[in-house]
């Protein structure tokens, strides 16, 4: 599982930070910080995404 994350379209809206129950998702030095050995739920971590930042990603898919 890969977890893709794209800067540049992201607003800091921080939804994903509250999503986020286990520590995966963190924010210092105002940048969003992902820790996918963290047992979130990812995929509804990118689900609520306003803007489409965040896209999960199966290690066997061809991306
Ligand atoms: S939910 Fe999306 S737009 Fe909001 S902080 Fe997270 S990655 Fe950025």
């Amino acid at each position: 599982m890969e977890i893709v994350y794209d800067e540049k379209i992201c607003v800091k809206c921080l939804a994903c930070v509250s999503e986020s129950e286990s520590g995966g998702v963190t924010y210092e030095d105002e940048r969003i910080k992902f820790d996918k050995t963290c047992p979130e739920d990812w995929r509804n971590i990118a689900e609520i995404c306003p803007v489409g930042a965040i896209a999960i990603k199966d290690s066997d898919e061809v991306i």
